[in-house]
């Protein structure tokens, strides 16, 4: 399956994966500023960069083949989709435990506490990539200013 990868040594740490991945998981999915300025609880991105003075990289969930997450849910909201491998949280059955977030050994799930606790997680921009031929490319990756992410099968020396 294609997934995102990051690469650290082009990333300039501007942050902008973030703000198109809010902005696409909330309200205004097409409009960054109404994301922003209408939406009544701050929208959360999905993907972190973390960084220091020399370096940066974007943070965001592998779609673990064995998805050590979706074995910790003590609900079953989160799911592995046998077919596209995509990895999701269903918000409903979620009850803000934060078990997932302590069996994840990359820390790419957040808290989102605003309203009903969620997990909040990559979900590749999902509805697009369900297409396994032509999966769509998600919002970070389109919009990263330096091709600092790459939609991809796998990296160099990592088996698909
Ligand atoms: S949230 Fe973490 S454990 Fe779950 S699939 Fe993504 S990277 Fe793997
Ligand atoms: S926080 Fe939600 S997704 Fe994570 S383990 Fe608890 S119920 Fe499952």
């Amino acid at each position: 399956m294609k997934r995102v990868y990051a690469r650290e040594e082009v990333c300039v740490g501007c942050k902008l994966c973030e703000v198109y991945c809010a902005a696409a998981h909330s309200e205004y999915p097409k409009d960054i500023v109404k994301a922003y300025l209408k939406q009544k609880t701050k929208p959360v991105p999905r993907i972190l960069v973390e960084d220091n003075l020399s370096i940066s990289f974007a943070l965001q969930c592998r779609h673990c083949d064995e998805a050590p997450c979706t074995k910790a849910c003590i609900t079953g909201a989160m799911q592995k989709d046998l077919v596209t491998g995509i990895v999701r949280n269903d918000e409903d059955r979620c009850v803000g435990c934060w078990t997932c977030i302590l069996a994840c050994p990359f820390g790419a799930i957040r808290r989102d506490n605003q309203g009903h606790k969620v997990a909040s997680k990559c979900d590749l921009c999902s509805s697009g990539a369900d297409d396994l031929d032509a999966p769509s490319v998600p919002v970070c990756v389109q919009n990263c200013p330096n091709r600092a992410l790459q939609f991809m099968d796998s990296i160099l020396g990592e088996e698909e």
